[in-house]
């Protein structure tokens, strides 16, 4: 399974990925982390980036791209990734792209959380706190201050990757405002439906809690495809589509298969346009 996690700090990309890791037994690949490495280790990476992440920016495109391309050709990213915080800019998506051509793996989905950002603030906040209660360090780039440029950040450099994705169909908008038990679920229940969990299966266990807990709940949701972009007013929650609420969550792999690849196609080109317009009302502002 491959699978990028999309959204912006504090929209819980580094706790689900986490969650995937247990879950299916792949790695996450975030650059963040191996920036904040680099940094500690005082590595010609680390020094470089330094001071751009204590400011809240973005570290250039050719080291992140580097540091995943070397990631990625170690012998346990075969199994499947999560990468997490990358890629965050166009051109790093189409690195990506590029990386994954040569090294013939497919991408199986992009995840957006979608989060209102009047949440942020405070999930940084008690995510500070939280790492001061473990008696760990806080990140240099937790503080009111820095969020705000890194909120800037990933609204001018990353969102453009949500049309990006979109485009390219790979794109599934989960609402990131519910609980992180929640998210989790509705996660995992978007990658049997698309079939990307075939190969990595999850643990007997696991499947036993949520099949009971699914046969209580009875029928959800199929997944949505390459969801509106978050604008605004649409940041919130995500609706699904009426058509694609009809597939039931325990379908088959071949029926779920069938079911998102045909939402799919409805949804593309009324994703497209939307999110052609919404580009070209960002450009305006
Ligand atoms: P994160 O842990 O993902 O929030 O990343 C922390 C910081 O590392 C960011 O604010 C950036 O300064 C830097 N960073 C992480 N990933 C990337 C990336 N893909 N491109 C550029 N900068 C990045």
């Amino acid at each position: 399974m491959r699978l990028i996690l999309l959204g912006p700090p504090g929209s819980g990309k580094g706790t689900q990925a986490q969650r995937l890791v247990q879950r299916y037994g792949i790695i996450q690949l975030s650059t963040g982390e191996m920036l904040r490495a680099a940094v500690a280790a005082q590595t010609p990476v680390g020094i470089r980036a330094q001071g751009i992440m204590a400011s809240g920016g973005l570290v250039p495109d050719d080291i992140v791209i580097g540091l995943i391309s070397d990631r990625l050709d170690q012998p346990d990213a075969a199994k499947g990734f999560i990468l997490d915080g990358f890629p965050r800019t166009v051109p790093q998506a189409e690195a990506l792209d590029e990386l994954l051509k040569k090294k013939r793996m497919r991408l199986d989905a992009v995840i957006e959380l979608r989060v209102n950002e009047s949440a942020l603030l405070q999930r940084v906040e008690a995510r500070a706190a939280e790492t001061r209660a473990r008696g760990e360090e806080v990140r240099s780039d937790d503080t009111p201050e820095v969020l705000t440029t890194r909120l800037a950040s990933y609204r001018a450099m990353t969102e453009p990757l949500i049309h990006y994705y979109s485009e390219r169909r790979k794109l599934l908008t989960v609402d990131g405002m519910m609980t992180i038990e929640h998210v989790t679920r509705e996660i995992n229940r978007i990658l049997s439906a698309i079939g990307a969990v075939g190969a990595a299966a999850p643990s007997k266990a696991a499947l036993g809690k949520r099949s009971a807990k699914a046969s209580k709940k009875g029928r959800k949701a199929a997944p949505k495809r390459a969801g509106k972009p978050a604008g605004k007013a649409s940041r919130k929650r995500p609706r699904t589509t009426q058509k694609a609420a009809k597939a039931p969550s325990r379908a088959p792999k071949k029926a779920a298969r069938k079911s998102v690849a045909s939402s799919r196609t409805r949804v593309a080109t009324r994703s497209r346009k939307a999110a052609k317009k919404v580009t070209k009302r960002r450009a305006k502002a």
